[in-house]
């Protein structure tokens, strides 16, 4: 389907179509129509899928028609980064259009927050915060929602997580009961439900196909000890020039430390990104990735959802993540938009069940490529419940150890 087809506003058109926009995206194709008839939504949605245009696009287009200069729409997000991600798309999207928006997000300086409390007092448009910054506003008095129109809260399902539930409802008590309210969650666990029933108006709920990492992702696993994932990453990307664009998931903040030391000492480019960091340093880092001066990047869960960054070609989970749809999370950071990409796991002796779990989620069992060689013998692979498989790679469980005649097969 065309954007042509939903009858957005020319100046509309003409931006994403400078943005590269063809097709609209599934949930976009599901989304935009309901949001344009102005009903509320639960969207069941995955970062990576287009979403922040799904509701983006009626939005804009509904405040391009009114012309004037209140401030009319809320988004509630979980981070920083996903803050700033938005309002950048925002900002091409209304490029043609008189529309403001602004951030409003914790972690700076200071020297924001009188921009931050102008723009909240006078003469923006559309307002991206998370929630703590937003509620210090609140709580001195001068923010005024009497003519807020709409309210988004995206990646509901990682606020509530982050332990934001009643920020938000305090945030909600501050915005006009009559509003068009959108909820967005990659996942919709029972307290998505509790939150969307007591915040939502008959919502119209739609959900794309949930849970399963991008068509265009190669996802591969080797089976490995701890010791042997250093050396297995080192493997894999050296003398690949094209592999210019690397992301590393580690479980925990102290670990991202020790990777990064461990591959720039092995000669990569290598930096390393979590909430330890401060938000400029955070900031700096992103940009010397993106811009492919640094080849590899080391991150913590914090960066899995929502982050755009194009064209990463590999993505290794360094650890298994605990939770299966962070997983989702996580390889949706590579093959974005019909691209292609790599996802490669490595899974030590504690963590096999972990991966059994993320398989049954994404109804798909991974490929286990054979631990090299030279790196010596993996832990042999075993679940505790085995199940069939539903593709066949030839075996039912399998052995990363050592095979005669195989090395190295994934992008050699
Ligand atoms: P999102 O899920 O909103 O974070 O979007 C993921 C990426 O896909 C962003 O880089 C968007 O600019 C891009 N994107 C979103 N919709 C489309 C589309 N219809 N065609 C091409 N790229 C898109």
């Amino acid at each position: 389907m065309t954007f042509e087809e939903f009858g957005l506003n020319e100046k509309i058109l003409d931006a994403i179509s400078y943005m590269g926009y063809e097709k609209a995206s599934e949930i976009q194709e599901l989304a935009i129509p309901v949001i344009m008839e102005g009903n509320d939504l639960l969207a069941c949605a995955q970062t990576g899928t287009g979403k922040t245009a799904a509701f983006m696009l009626p939005i804009l287009n509904h405040l391009s028609a009114e012309d004037n200069h209140d401030l009319s729409t809320l988004i509630i997000v979980p981070t920083r980064e996903l803050a700033i991600q938005i309002n950048q798309q925002i900002q091409g999207f209304s490029y043609f259009l008189n529309i403001n928006s602004v951030t409003v997000y914790g972690g700076r300086d200071g020297s924001d927050w009188e921009a931050e409390s102008k723009a909240l007092t006078t003469g923006t448009n559309i307002i991206v915060a998370t929630p703590g910054k937003l509620i210090s506003h609140l709580n001195l008095g001068y923010v005024k929602f009497d003519k807020l129109k709409h309210l988004v809260l995206d990646e509901a399902d990682r606020m509530l997580d982050i332990g934001f539930y009643d920020d938000i409802l305090r945030i909600l008590s501050y915005v006009p009961a009559d509003r068009q309210t959108l909820m967005f969650s990659a996942t919709m666990p029972q307290k998505i439900r509790d939150l969307a029933a007591k915040i939502l108006k008959n919502p119209v709920e739609l959900s794309t196909a949930i849970s399963k990492p991008a068509e265009g992702v190669l996802q591969a696993a080797y089976v490995v000890y701890e010791n042997q994932k250093i050396p297995i990453i080192s493997g894999l990307i050296s003398n690949k020039p094209d592999l210019d664009s690397i992301l590393v998931f580690s479980s925990t903040k102290k670990k991202v430390f020790d990777i990064v030391k461990s591959l720039k000492k092995a000669g990569n480019a290598t930096e390393g990104i979590s909430s330890d960091l401060e938000q400029k340093e955070r900031e700096e880092v992103l940009m010397r990735f993106r811009s492919r001066r640094t080849r590899i990047l080391v991150a913590t869960d914090v960066l899995s959802r929502g982050i755009d960054i194009k064209d990463i070609n590999l993505i290794i989970n360094f650890d298994v993540p605990s939770s299966a749809e962070d997983y989702v999370h996580r390889v949706g950071r590579t093959a974005r938009a019909d691209k292609t990409g790599i996802a490669i796991s490595l899974i030590n002796e504690h963590d096999m069940d972990k991966f059994d779990r993320i398989e049954k989620l994404i109804g798909d069992e991974i490929l286990k490529i054979p631990v090299p060689e030279e790196l010596g013998e993996g832990p042999v692979y075993k679940v505790r419940a085995p199940r069939k498989s539903n593709r066949n790679y030839g075996k039912k469980r399998y052995s990363s150890g050592r095979k005669p005649g195989t090395g190295q097969a994934s992008s050699n």
